[in-house]
């Protein structure tokens, strides 16, 4: 038997979690069932967990878009009882079963074994928010975008991209300028090699189609009036990496950075992203984030405390990262 977070819909239409003891039998198919040792709560999982958008799109349904632990038994030949393995997306805790259990049967072809140097509590205190910020400084630097270019905007600062996004930039050399709502944060994340801070109030109402040229570049996980006016403020040539919509999902912006700056807008998806992008990912944040970098914007809860806490994530009160220890 085993621990699990389900969600179920109750008849007033309002999503119920509750920790429920399961065994293997539950499981849903799959070719590896794992140990989970952890997971994490990212953005999706609050709007899971607190019903607050269509996430789950069945009931009952574990929740937990990643998780990091061992193999306990596999019929597909390229994992094997003990290997060390991580996962991030695929519709994992919203139409097939996730991790915010103290087991998980999924795919092989989902599974990414564990870089060489990360364990498992490393592997889930970067968890999607922190692979997606890696996903987004490979898109930045796809375009060829290098530190003597120009400071980097990262906006939703404290969240798990944000912060994340801010460590991997400054390690890479950047100029880093973070964007929160947050001012009383500041000393985190300049901790986390943030060089200015930028109050997002500045960017979060309407404005102008061109704006100064402040920004050579920036990764974006707030998206709505934000990203138009981060678009806005790129310079010449520059480049914007989206992922989120912690504003909103709606773009009220006009093609003009794009047509008369050259501005590139990319977007950035973790779910569907191909194995070979993932494993590029996780070898580069093995090797280039310090883990004590890591370690200090990381809080660890319970299965038991999960519930409250992705509610406080989505009400914009967590800083960096929460980790969810499986054994706890
Ligand atoms: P977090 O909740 O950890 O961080 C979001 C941050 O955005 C907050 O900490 C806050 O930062 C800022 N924020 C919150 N509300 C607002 C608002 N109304 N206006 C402006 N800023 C706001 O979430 P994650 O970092 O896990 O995820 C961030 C976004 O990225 C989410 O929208 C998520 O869905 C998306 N995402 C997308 C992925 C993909 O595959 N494309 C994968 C992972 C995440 P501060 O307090 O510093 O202002």
């Amino acid at each position: 038997m085993f621990k699990a977070m389900v969600l179920s819909k109750a008849d007033d239409g309002s999503t119920r979690a509750a920790i429920e003891s399961l065994d293997e039998g539950d499981l849903p198919a799959g070719e590896v069932r794992v140990a989970v040792d952890y997971s994490t709560l990212n953005y999706k999982d609050g709007l899971a967990i607190t019903g607050k958008a269509p996430v789950v799109r069945k009931f009952p349904m574990v929740p937990g878009i990643d998780f990091a632990g061992h193999v306990l038994e596999s019929s597909d030949a390229r994992f094997k009882p003990g290997d060390a393995v991580l996962l991030n997306g695929w519709g994992v805790g919203e139409s097939h079963w996730g991790g915010l259990a103290g087991q998980a049967r999924v795919k092989a072809d989902w599974l990414v074994p564990m870089p060489a140097g990360m364990d498992a509590r490393h592997a889930m205190a970067i968890g999607t928010a922190g692979y997606t910020a890696m996903l987004c400084v490979m898109a930045l630097q796809d375009r060829g975008v290098a530190p003597a270019a120009g400071p980097v905007l990262v906006t939703g600062a404290n969240g798990g991209v944000g912060t994340i996004a801010i460590a991997l930039l400054a390690g890479l050399g950047f100029t880093v300028h973070a964007s929160t709502g947050r001012l009383e944060e500041s000393d985190h994340l300049k901790g986390l090699g943030a060089a200015e801070i930028v109050d997002r109030a500045t960017l979060a109402a309407p404005g102008k189609p061109l704006q100064k040229e402040r920004w050579a570049a920036a990764v974006d996980s707030v998206g709505s009036h934000t990203l138009a006016n981060v678009c806005a403020s790129i310079s010449y040539g520059g480049t914007v990496a989206a992922c989120g919509l912690a504003q909103g999902m709606d773009f009220p912006a006009s093609v003009a950075p794009f047509i008369l700056r050259g501005v590139a807008l990319i977007g950035v998806d973790s779910v569907n992203a191909p194995m070979a992008r993932r494993l590029i990912a996780w070898r580069r944040l093995a090797a280039e984030l310090p883990m004590d970098l890591l370690d200090k914007n990381t809080r660890t809860v319970g299965l038991d405390a999960a519930a409250d806490a992705a509610a406080q994530l989505l009400a914009g009160k967590v800083r960096g990262r929460v980790l969810v220890d499986l054994a706890a």
